[in-house]
């Protein structure tokens, strides 16, 4: 069984996959997180989205591995990056990167293999349409602006990284312009996708409308 689910930045994705794996007692699969690690591995390098050579060189030196458990552990080549994928540095870059086609198939054949492993709900913008085209079922998840930016606020807040409301709110439409405007992969609803709009529901609610 593959549960796709897409939708915008912050609508809450990654809270109702994590919550549906751990109900179905299958794999959650974040796939946001593994572009976060690629978008570290280069801004660790100095290697700029602009700079296609250097992103095809170091291309085959990444090592992306994600650890299914109550979190999902983040590896890059053999570190723990779960945490420091979420600083700000990694939004303002995270979309920048996701646009460029050798990452992307880097990563959707990594995702791939991961669902041969067993059943698996993988979250993230290309999911229904692109990874898993015939997935079980496809969920669409869509949030309001101000419901959005509060939740990555609070997560940020949560984990003690400092943010201001306005920047949070800029740095999530840019990402969703960048992400439902690329050539590769961008980001849409599904025909054949569930969409729940986020904007009043709380956790369970979400949880019980998937269910
Ligand atoms: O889900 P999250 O907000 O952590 O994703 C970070 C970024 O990774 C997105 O803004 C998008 O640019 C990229 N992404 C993507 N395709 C996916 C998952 C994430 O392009 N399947």
């Amino acid at each position: 069984m593959i549960i796709a689910i897409d939708g915008h930045s912050a609508c809450g994705k990654s809270t109702l996959a994590k919550d549906l794996a751990k109900e179905l007692g299958i794999t959650h699969i974040d796939s946001g997180a593994m572009y976060r690690a690629v978008t570290l591995y280069f801004r660790k390098r100095n290697i700029f989205p602009n700079d296609l050579e250097g992103i095809r060189k170091n291309l085959p030196g990444l090592e992306i591995s994600i650890v299914p458990g109550e979190t999902c552990t983040v590896m890059l080549n053999g570190d723990v990056v779960t945490e420091s994928i979420r600083a700000s540095d990694i939004n303002d870059w995270v979309s920048d990167y996701a646009k460029i086609p050798e990452i992307r198939k880097k990563l959707v054949e990594l995702q791939r293999s991961m669902a041969k492993r067993g059943s698996v709900v993988m979250d993230g913008r290309d999911i229904g349409s692109v990874v898993f085209p015939n997935a079980t079922i496809k969920f669409f998840l869509t949030a309001d602006i101000r419901t959005r930016t509060n939740r990555r606020l609070a997560e940020l807040r949560a984990k003690g990284i400092p943010a201001a409301y306005e920047a949070v709110k800029a740095n999530l439409i840019r990402r969703d312009q960048i992400d439902s405007n690329r050539e590769d992969s961008p980001l849409i609803q599904c025909e054949d996708a569930i969409v729940i709009d986020n904007s009043k529901l709380d956790v369970a609610d979400q949880q019980d409308v998937a269910l």
